[in-house]
């Protein structure tokens, strides 16, 4: 049996009618660049998301980018990242001349450790940007408590995890000042190329996205800001616009092969169940846990998580891989090295060792097949194979 890490050829055969005719409509109409179809994505998203203003952009990261240029960064401002994501987390900080000034995870969610920030924070401390990684929200709550406190702006990256909500129900990306999202094809809501959103309730921050999209110019050719070209393509928004209605029904396909994968796992003795941080004797799989804040009761919150992906943590986990790899089961490390180890970042001064947590994930993580159209007997597979590897 093959198992591919991401299929995205079932989703392009369940829409190809409406996608195809999409294509040829924008063929004909030759308007490439924002336009009707993007003002339309975009509104179809202040409505899904509930948010004032939704702001269609040319990628993830430079969505990312541009909330910070929004916010006005500075060279030698400094703002809060967790030290465990995707590089671009950092990497816009950097690319403006600002610091980007580490913190470790949690290790049941793998989000940014709330406790780590306030001893982060000086005088120089712009922002928070929190990440709500692999699909599950970072504690809000606590993070907006903190920004208040010393007046900090929150800058959510949301890349994975658009669709998913906070445990009070609101969804990521609209708690901060801004949400940034990306379209990147393996994200749970992908388009043909490169693509992503920024979001926000403040009428004056929606202002500066909104002229620094096209290079600060406003009127047109009269700079009072300086932006860049961070439009986004009407083909991109096209095919979101197609793929939005079918999101929520992808994620709970997504939920299901996750909530199957746990209990295969806790079934064949390989693990105690959900949020478990500790390899011992009855764990030797750690699985990721759905629930936020375990006190939640209510039913429609304890599914926030989109799991964009779906990560396991093994203590063999190199081996582990490449036995699954000759099994033609495919997998991925998100991510093998944390910021503060990373060579571009030696200039930031941290060490091996002074985030132990994330360190420990980024030696243990495995991404296993999530896709909505797996199979249970793919799945059933996969659990199988590792259950062989272990015992
Ligand atoms: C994918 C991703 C980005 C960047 O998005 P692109 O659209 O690929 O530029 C940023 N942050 C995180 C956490 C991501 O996963």
């Amino acid at each position: 049996m093959q198992v591919p890490l991401l299929d995205l050829k079932p989703q392009y055969q369940q829409l190809k009618k409406e996608i195809d005719e999409t294509l040829i409509r924008i063929a004909e109409s030759q308007y490439f660049i924002l336009g009707p179809e993007v003002e339309k994505m975009e509104k179809a998203f202040t409505e899904f998301l509930g948010c004032k203003y939704a702001i269609g952009v040319s990628s993830g990261t430079d969505a990312l980018l541009l909330a910070l240029m929004a916010i006005d960064i500075q060279p030698g401002d400094e703002v809060i990242v967790p030290t465990y994501s995707f590089f671009a987390s950092a990497g816009v900080v950097s690319r403006l001349n600002a610091v980007p000034v580490l913190t470790d995870i949690d290790p049941v969610t793998f989000n940014i450790d709330t406790k780590d920030i306030e001893s982060k924070i000086t005088n120089k401390t712009k922002a928070i940007m929190p990440v709500h990684l692999y699909g599950q929200s970072a504690d809000m709550e606590r993070i907006v408590d903190i920004a208040q406190k010393y007046n900090l702006r929150i800058i959510e990256d949301a890349a994975q995890a658009i669709s998913a909500v906070y445990s009070d129900g609101r969804p990521v990306g609209t708690i901060g000042d801004i949400g940034c999202y990306s379209f990147f094809p393996s994200k749970n809501l992908g388009c043909f190329g490169d693509g992503g959103l920024v979001v926000t309730n403040d009428d004056n921050l929606a202002e500066l996205l909104l002229i620094k999209r096209v290079h600060g110019g406003k009127p047109k050719y009269f700079h009072k800001v300086i932006g860049g070209n961070f439009r986004l393509d009407a083909i991109q928004a096209a095919i979101i616009n197609v793929k939005l209605p079918y999101l929520n029904s992808w994620s709970e396909a997504r939920r299901n092969n996750a909530a199957l994968y746990n209990k295969l796992f806790v079934d064949k003795g390989l693990s105690q169940g959900e949020g478990e941080i500790a390899f011992d004797g009855e764990n030797k799989v750690l699985l990721p846990r759905a629930v936020y804040k375990p006190a939640i009761q209510n039913e429609k919150m304890k599914n926030h998580h989109i799991y964009n992906q779906y990560i396991i943590r093994v203590e063999k986990r190199d081996e582990l891989r490449d036995f699954l790899a000759k099994n033609n089961i495919a997998t991925e490390i998100y991510y093998p090295i944390p910021f503060h180890q990373q060579e571009c970042f030696g200039y930031l001064g941290y060490k091996t060792g002074d985030f132990p947590k994330s360190e420990f994930a980024a030696a243990h993580s495995l991404a296993l097949p999530i896709y909505p159209e797996l199979t249970e007997s793919q799945i059933t597979y996969v659990v199988d194979k590792i259950e062989q590897f272990m015992t």
